[in-house]
């Protein structure tokens, strides 16, 4: 079982920052309005997530650790409608398969939190206002053949600091703060607040906190409804991508997708209506009927597939030709 752990974890699991991206994801699913990640070594001495969310009960804790265990879908119905960022259960098994974890847990409705250690069983009674903090620790301490495919601490930070941003760039309502070696290297503050304020406004801040003022200031905003697709988010000018040449963001309803689908889509616009600009800017937000696309096709869920690629396209294309082709103020 321990083996079979491990296997799966080599899927979910490739470097520090695929732990930092799950260990997000399931803080936002708690409803965190604060998430702070701690890092050493790039991540791979130890990754902290402490959020502020909903907690884990008591009981709990230890089904949170089991394989296929998820308090989020119940039946395969929900898995067509799916609007949590995890569902699979797999993540917590995987990762404590390949390093020393531990949760650290409360829900509003306990007195006290309680804190499981992952390797040992051990459940004990400790400290902490309402929400939840797992540890990770050494990383890949049991596979030495993977964890020397790790690079520099330099660049798993950099890979760890890239998997907030992409989160950080679908919930401007929610604060994310990045910490390396006890020094706050990023701190992106909400910029929104459900119900009040504009959204667009608010993901315009968010842009410029996470990208730079000069994306925003060098950037046109997308808006396009097509049928069951609708498009928003901002598209870069030529000047914009001189310093940001690799940030190319495309969000499926809430969930950052590396898509060929969409990226052609989106360059086939930039070659329309400026003539072959080659490295666009810009972060794209796709929202479609969760029953037309299918987000359980990849391990890492960074992968979907459309039930009608053309209608995407079209809908992106046009979303991106739109916004460039505006005459600007
Ligand atoms: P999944 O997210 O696919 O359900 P995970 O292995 O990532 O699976 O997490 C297992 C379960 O642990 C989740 O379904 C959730 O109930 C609980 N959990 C994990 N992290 C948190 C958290 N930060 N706050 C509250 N519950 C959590
Ligand atoms: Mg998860």
């Amino acid at each position: 079982d321990e083996l079979i752990s491990q296997i799966a974890a080599g899927e979910v699991v490739e470097r520090p920052a695929s732990v930092v991206r799950e260990l997000v994801d399931n803080a936002l699913d708690a409803g965190a309005s604060q998430i702070t990640v701690r890092l050493s070594a790039g991540g791979v001495r130890l990754i902290t997530v402490e959020d502020d969310g909903g907690g884990i009960p008591q009981d709990e804790l230890p089904v949170a650790l089991r394989r296929h265990a998820t308090s989020k879908i119940t039946n395969l119905t929900d898995l067509e409608t799916v609007a949590t960022m995890g569902f699979r259960g797999e993540a917590l098994a995987a990762v404590a398969s390949v390093s020393e974890m531990s949760l650290l847990s409360r829900p509003a409705s306990q007195t006290t939190a309680f804190l499981l250690d992952a390797r040992s069983g051990e459940l004990r009674p400790a400290a902490r206002a309402t929400g939840t903090t797992v540890e990770v620790k050494e990383l890949f301490f049991s596979t030495p053949a993977r964890r020397k495919f790790l690079k520099t601490d330099a660049t798993e930070l950099a890979h760890c600091i890239e998997s907030v941003r992409r989160h950080a760039l679908a919930r401007p309502d929610v604060g994310f703060a990045i910490w390396h070696e006890g020094k706050l290297v990023e701190q992106w503050r909400a910029t929104f607040v459900p119900g009040q304020g504009d959204a667009q406004d608010a993901l315009a801040r968010r842009l410029s906190d996470v990208l730079g003022e000069d994306f925003v200031t060098e950037s046109v905003p997308v808006h396009h409804r097509a049928g069951p697709v609708t498009v928003t988010g901002r598209a870069g000018l030529p000047d914009a991508a001189r310093s940001r040449a690799d940030h190319q963001y495309c969000y499926v309803n809430g969930r950052f997708v590396r898509d060929k689908v969409l990226t052609h889509a989106a360059r086939s616009a930039y070659e329309d209506v400026l003539h072959g600009h080659k490295q666009p800017v810009y972060a794209l937000y796709v929202e479609i009927d969760p029953a037309r696309v299918d987000v359980n096709v990849h391990p890492t869920k960074i992968e979907v597939r459309f039930r009608d690629s053309r209608e995407v396209h079209q809908a992106v294309r046009h979303a991106v030709e739109n916004a460039l082709a505006a005459p600007r103020a």
